[in-house]
């Protein structure tokens, strides 16, 4: 009896998690068609990895409805997603602790003050 319970549950929870895939698809299918058919739409492009902002998710130009990749060149507007984001600030943490090597400036020659 638990096996078919638990049989049941494995079953229903593959149901959820496919549901909720389509649902994410519907929506990103939703927002392509959107930004396609309305010329003052952007899409927001992070300017660090390159992945674009659709349907509430970050993706891949791969990834994207390929109706839309057309649109990249002419129809980006640059962001930063969450994952550079967090990047970014645990690179400025870390900086902030004390490694000051990353960041030091470089001196340009020729603009040093005469002696
Ligand atoms: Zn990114």
């Amino acid at each position: 009896m638990d096996e078919l319970i638990r049989a049941l549950l494995g079953r229903l929870r593959g149901a959820t998690q496919t549901s909720e895939g389509l649902v994410a698809h519907s929506r990103v299918l939703a927002a392509a068609r959107e930004v396609a058919s309305r010329p003052e739409r952007m899409l927001r492009r992070c300017a660090w990895c390159g992945r674009i902002r659709l349907g509430g998710q970050w993706l891949s130009a791969d990834e994207a409805p390929e109706f839309v990749r057309g649109l990249l060149d002419d129809r980006t507007t640059h962001g930063i997603c969450r994952s550079c984001m967090r990047r970014l600030e645990a690179d400025g943490r870390s900086r902030a602790a004390g490694d000051s090597s990353a960041v030091s400036p470089v001196r340009e020659s020729g603009n040093e003050p005469p002696a």
